[in-house]
């Protein structure tokens, strides 16, 4: 009889899973595990909402099969398994980030010493991003181009977003050996985090948000609303599948509506940073690698902690800090006035980000910070920089977001909880609320750091220029 270990990662869920569906298909009997991965959890604070966000969603998969959880380095957890169990196939999703790559290698290698092998599918991701390329047969580096070939792709094999069930009989209901028994916080080193947990229930959201979907495209850059699906951190641990929502949008003919638009952008990170490694740590445009960045800590600290005196940059910090969250146009916003007004580097940025978003991914946190640094992939141009005050008269003019997340701010008008520091002396006694005193003074000028971003970008590009291509030679 064939047994069978299927490994969760990224894809926890039941549910449309392409490596789960393989295993029950191919085996006789098929042992979900888990291994809370050593080499991760020592880089994380020991009170990471992340953790705990993946330990609640393993006892609500356990409520219907029982999963095997671990605590380890996954070579050795599962070298140790193969060595009690009588398992002959391990199967899984694959992960194309860098360090899930190289582990799933060494894997692979060590469990050819027991003549077992190592199954991993494609299901993170619609495409392989090996199967996108231009004409030329080169991955592509601008979004609506990839956008069209990959809706053109899907199209062609609607297989690509089938579903992948899997069959109950084949799940094992018994636990595997040295396993934890209900494995709790405590035992692998962790304490309850701060930042409450999300909406753990991605199918009843998908379910809610589908009636918005048409009203998306008009509403979604408006922080106050709750017009967003708030899926991405089950997209990013995979507890809801990305099949199952583009069968939906294309059942219903929205394939081409601006939330699919969304989905496509998380693919083409996705698909970019696979392509270009380098640009994890590096500028992904060559034009730009090395460009200095301002390592100004009075200025870091200030934007970390929502203290520059801008109200819709300290709103988005402190809904970030509080809920995990952040809404994408503020996101957009933040960014740019951490890399464009402050010049700070986006790799401190990114690396922020990475410490509180719920739904932290490499791929789109990367792109998405460097899309915003205009270093990117398909990024902005270095000369738009976006005006946090004019963001917010666009996007927040009743002043609704700002108010909920600077309550410092409650009892002003709209237009002064946009831009405090425009208050008169009649309304600070008024409103008895002065700048300096009841809210921070702004960090940094708006107009002067837009004009030095712009110079500071624009030199280093012809200094560049003038040494790749050298200066022309003088007659003798
Ligand atoms: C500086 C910056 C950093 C970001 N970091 C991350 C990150 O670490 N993880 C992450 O998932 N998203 C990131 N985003 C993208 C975006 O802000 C979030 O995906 C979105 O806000 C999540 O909310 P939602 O689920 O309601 O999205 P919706 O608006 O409902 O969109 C649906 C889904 O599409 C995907 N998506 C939407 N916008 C983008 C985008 N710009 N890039 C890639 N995928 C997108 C997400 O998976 C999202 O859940 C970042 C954006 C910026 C500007």
């Amino acid at each position: 009889m064939s047994k069978a270990i299927f490994w969760f990662r990224r894809d926890l869920r039941w549910e449309d899973n392409i490596a789960l569906a393989r295993a029950c298909h191919d085996c006789e009997s098929v042992f979900p595990i888990f291994i809370f991965d050593e080499n991760i959890l020592n880089k994380l604070d020991k009170s990471d909402h992340r953790v705990n966000f993946i330990l609640q969603t393993i006892h609500r998969l356990n409520d219907k099969f029982p999963i095997s959880v671990y605590f380890g380095k996954p070579i050795d957890v599962i070298e140790k398994i193969i060595k009690q169990h009588d398992v002959q196939q391990i199967y899984c999703n694959k992960d194309y980030e860098d360090y899930s790559l190289k582990r799933d290698s060494r894997v692979e290698k060590m469990l050819t010493k027991y003549q077992v092998k190592l199954h991993s599918f494609h299901d993170h991701l619609t495409h392989e991003p090996t199967s996108l390329t231009t004409l030329q047969g080169t991955p592509y580096k601008v979004y609506t181009p990839f956008k069209n070939k990959w809706l053109e792709l899907t199209s062609n094999n609607m297989a690509r977003i089938g579903e992948f069930k899997l069959k109950p009989k084949k799940m094992s209901q018994d636990l595997l050996k040295g396993c934890m028994k209900n494995p709790q916080l405590k035992d692998i080193g962790f304490t309850s985090a701060s930042i409450p947990l999300p909406e753990l229930d991605p199918k009843k959201m998908f379910k809610n948000f589908k009636p918005s979907i048409n009203s998306y495209k008009d509403q979604r850059d408006l922080p106050s609303l709750d017009s967003t699906s708030k899926l991405s951190v089950h997209l990013r641990f995979g507890t809801i599948s990305q099949r199952l929502m583009f069968r939906y949008l294309y059942e219903n003919d929205l394939q081409g509506s601006t939330w699919a638009s969304e989905l496509i952008w998380r693919e083409f990170f996705s698909y970019s940073l696979f392509h270009f490694p380098h640009s994890e740590k590096s500028e992904f445009n060559l034009k730009y690698t090395d460009i200095p960045w301002d390592k100004n800590t009075k200025n870091h600290k200030a934007f970390v902690t929502g203290q520059t005196g801008y109200p819709i940059i300290d709103a988005g910090i402190r809904e970030l800090l509080g809920t995990g969250y952040m809404h994408n146009r503020v996101r957009m916003v933040v960014a740019s006035f951490y890399t464009k007004n402050l010049l700070l580097d986006w790799r401190v940025g990114e690396k922020f980000f990475a410490k509180y978003l719920y739904d932290f991914d490499k791929t789109a946190n990367v792109g998405n910070w460097q899309w915003a640094s205009s270093t990117g992939c398909d990024a902005q141009p270095y000369f738009r920089v976006f005006n946090p005050e004019s963001q917010a008269l666009r996007f927040d003019k009743e002043a609704i977001y700002i108010k909920k997340w600077c309550p410092e701010l409650r009892d002003l008008p709209a237009k002064l909880a946009i831009s405090p520091y425009n208050i008169k002396p009649i309304d600070e006694a008024l409103y008895d609320f002065k700048v300096g005193k009841n809210y921070p003074e702004p960090l940094v000028d708006l107009k002067g750091t837009r004009v030095r971003a712009i110079a500071h970008f624009s030199e280093y590009v012809s200094r560049k220029d003038a040494l790749d291509h050298g200066s022309p030679k003088k007659k003798s």
